[in-house]
């Protein structure tokens, strides 16, 4: 049977829900790479790799030079890796300036410098955190439930054993290699930062043998806090469970894999990192 890979690159994935929509394929190809339902380390060799999005940061260019070498066929699927897709409409100046400057056009925004939150600009009643936010999150806010509790930080909703004789000397990375269930991620070298993270979510990625990278953000305790105060947590946790040297635990909490919700572990309390908040600090009682 034929085998094939899907690639994503900077996109939207609705080429992907569009292919796994069409079921024809199924009995004559095997599909054997595509992040989005198939959880694999690597492009392994394939006769077809499709190639969706575009080619917008260098771990895109470097994902996409590492997956070519072992395909048969390339085929560059979609708008985005035909042309760059919605997300290089900003990049192209002829298109920039038939989108601002056409004083007919007046359906067609303006962009702004910047992307900012909405409480730069208006006044919130509440805040849902969450990289989405699950559906029981939804319901709570939405109907007010008055029996839905959040957990303080996800540990408390994860179920896995934090041990003291299980001591590891360095991080593995993320997703390497077997999990054993029931234990900690950090005493098997993960770096999981639930301990510091606002529970509510039940706690899918550790639960899954995935390290949870905070998407609900800081918990009540370093809501209103500054980062370092979150960095030094993450680092009392490891003292307590590991024997993996600071430098690297905060080097991990650096890495490019933390980068899209560490931000938020300062925005609450430090108006100035986010848009132009101007000073006006989210406060905790805001927070589901
Ligand atoms: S650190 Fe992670 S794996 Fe360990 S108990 Fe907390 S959420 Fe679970
Ligand atoms: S990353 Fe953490 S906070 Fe986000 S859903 Fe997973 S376990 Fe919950």
């Amino acid at each position: 049977m034929n085998r094939f890979a899907v690639l994503q690159l900077s996109g939207c994935a609705g080429c992907e829900v569009s292919l796994l929509n069409a079921d024809a394929w199924v009995d004559r190809y095997k599909l054997v790479y595509m992040p989005l339902v198939i959880s694999a380390y690597d492009v392994p060799e394939v006769d077809v790799l499709l190639v969706s999005g575009g080619v917008r940061n260098d771990e895109d260019l470097y994902n996409l030079r590492r997956a070519v070498r072992h395909a048969g066929q390339v085929v560059a699927v979609g708008t985005c890796a035909i042309s760059g897709g919605v997300a290089s409409l900003g990049d192209r100046d002829a298109v920039r300036e038939l989108f601002i400057a056409e004083e007919g056009r007046r359906h067609v925004p303006r962009l702004l410098p910047r992307c900012h939150p909405i409480d730069a600009f208006v006044e919130v009643d509440r805040y849902l955190p969450g990289c989405p936010p699950t559906p029981e999150l939804f319901m709570a806010i939405l109907f007010d439930l008055p029996d839905f509790k959040p957990s303080r930080i996800v540990c408390q909703e994860c179920g896995r054993k934090k041990l003291k004789d299980m001591r590891p000397g360095h991080l593995l990375g993320f997703q390497r290699g077997e999990v054993l269930p029931d234990v900690c991620l950090i005493n098997q070298g993960y770096l999981c930062i639930g301990s510091s993270t606002r529970g509510g979510c039940r706690a899918p990625c550790p639960r899954a043998g995935h390290p949870c990278v905070g998407c609900r953000g800081p918990s009540d305790a370093l809501i209103e806090k500054e980062s370092s105060a979150w960095f030094e947590s993450i680092g009392r946790v490891f003292a307590t469970l590991t024997d993996v040297p600071p430098e690297e635990v905060e080097a991990g909490l650096r890495s490019p894999q933390l980068a899209l919700f560490l931000f938020q572990f300062s925005d609450y309390a430090d108006a100035s990192g986010v848009g132009s908040r101007d000073g006006h600090p989210r406060p905790k009682e805001k927070v589901l």
